[in-house]
């Protein structure tokens, strides 16, 4: 199985490296797998093409639920190090202020997060930096041939290379586009302090389906204010582009209630756009290698569950790498019970459910979708009719009512998440 583009002529003498578990794929999902198993004493070799991780836009925020998981995997202290918290979170609808929740979230730049991951390794699983030129798996030991000729073998393969196909194509796996160009996510900085903010967290909803818009969320990263938004549709779009080239005037027309909370805003940075596919993957159950992280699904940004798919699975991966090892062999069979792994498969199904969901909610314009919308909307109203009911007898000064409600980007963007049926069904 072999990479050809990837093939260069060896520059150094070929250096063969045996160990327990060989990652490629330093993302977040490699590289926490990596930190998990070091602090077992498993032996790992971990391999990425870049020694930094290169800078590109993706998951900026989490929440309480992640933070438990990356706590589980004894990586609490390191991720926290890496973070901005928030706790107080403005959630608006309809221009009014819908709800104000106590809850935890995470605000971080990916790459800067990655990093900080990475450079918490033990010296024990350096980053190898190179890239792979040839795969052989089998039932009993994996093979990795680099660029520069050198030799990983290994007992298991995981591959963590996220959107990147030339790993898995190599070892013959297929991607399946379940929804091709779901969603498009826009991330942007705001041209304003975080004093001049002046608070943590600022959500707005979409207020007509036609815009298509699931929701924009506004917050801190350390000393910058920022902004993602997620939209259903293509980057082909005109309406992209209008956006790009004044995201302030279309801010302005979409959710003018930005401008009571955030002054006179201007948009500070390029409108940084991608696009995401809903995906899984087929011909994965195989003798020696796992497939994790966005290299194994793809879903969709705006409910929040990416960074939880990848913690899921390096969770259960490191539950079910003992009982593997500690017989010979590691054929397919050894490999399912992650696959079939319970946690695992309601993670992804969960994932999935809700990306699916909140596209439909947001932007379907059956009889069926608007009922819901309808019934969901109206029930919004009395909520904001009776806080406003409530507190309009208290003193000015007054906080508006705080509820403890755990964030949920499901229930934010789904509006209603139902259980549904499993997918495929
Ligand atoms: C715009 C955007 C916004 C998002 N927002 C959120 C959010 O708010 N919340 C959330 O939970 N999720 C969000 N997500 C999803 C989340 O970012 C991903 O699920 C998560 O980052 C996936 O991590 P990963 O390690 O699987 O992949 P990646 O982080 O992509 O890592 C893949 C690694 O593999 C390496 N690699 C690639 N090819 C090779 C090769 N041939 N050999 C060796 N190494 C290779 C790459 O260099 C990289 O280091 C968002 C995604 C996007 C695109």
């Amino acid at each position: 199985m072999s990479i050809a583009e990837d093939r260069e002529t060896p520059a150094v003498p070929a250096v063969r490296t045996e160990v327990e578990v060989a990652i490629v794929g330093a993302g977040l999902a490699g590289t926490v797998l990596a930190l998990s198993l070091a602090r077992a004493g498993r032996k790992v070799a971990l391999v990425d093409p870049h020694r930094i991780h290169h800078d590109e836009f993706r998951a900026e925020k989490t929440r309480a639920e992640q933070m438990g998981l990356f706590e589980k995997l004894g990586l609490g202290p390191v991720f926290r190090s890496l973070v901005t918290p928030m706790t107080d979170l403005h959630v608006f609808r309809f221009g009014h202020l819908f709800e104000r929740k106590q809850a935890w979230e995470y605000a971080f730049s990916y790459t800067p997060l990655v990093n900080g991951l990475r450079s918490a390794l033990p010296p024990q699983v350096p980053l190898t930096v190179g890239k792979v030129a040839e795969v052989f798996t089998g039932p009993d030991r994996q093979r990795l041939v680099l660029t520069d000729g050198s030799v990983i073998e290994a007992r298991l393969l995981v591959v963590a290379t996220g959107y990147s196909e030339a790993v898995r194509r190599a070892i013959g796996v297929e991607r399946i586009e379940e929804s091709k160009a779901h969603s498009l996510t826009m991330g942007f900085d705001f041209a304003i302090s975080p004093q001049e903010f002046g608070l943590q967290s600022l959500t707005f909803y979409g207020r007509r389906v036609a815009d298509r818009i699931a929701f924009l969320t506004i917050f801190r990263i350390g000393e910058r204010v920022r902004a993602n938004m997620f939209v259903y549709r293509t980057v082909a779009d005109p309406w992209v582009r209008a956006f790009r080239e004044n995201p302030q005037k279309m801010l302005l027309e979409l959710m003018p209630e930005i401008a009571e909370r955030c002054g006179n805003f201007a948009v500070a940075s390029e409108v940084e756009v991608r696009q995401v596919s809903l995906t899984t993957t087929q011909g994965h159950r195989r003798d020696g290698v796992v497939f994790i992280g966005d290299a194994f699904a793809t879903t969709c940004p705006a409910q929040g569950d990416g960074i939880h798919r990848v913690l899921t699975d390096v969770d259960c991966l490191t539950t079910h790498i003992p009982a593997w090892f500690a017989t010979p062999g590691m054929a397919a069979d050894k490999i399912c019970a992650f696959y079939d792994d319970p946690v695992k498969i309601a993670a992804d199904e969960r994932a999935m459910r809700a990306s699916i969901y909140a596209r439909r909610i947001t932007t379907e314009t059956g009889l069926e979708w608007r009922l819901r919308r309808l019934r969901n909307n109206t029930a919004r109203h009395l909520m904001i009719f009776a806080r406003r009911f409530r507190e309009a007898g208290k003193p000015s000064d007054a906080r508006p009512g705080v509820t403890g409600v755990a964030f949920d980007h499901s229930d934010e963007a789904g509006q209603e998440l139902p259980a549904g049926p499993p997918l495929g069904t």
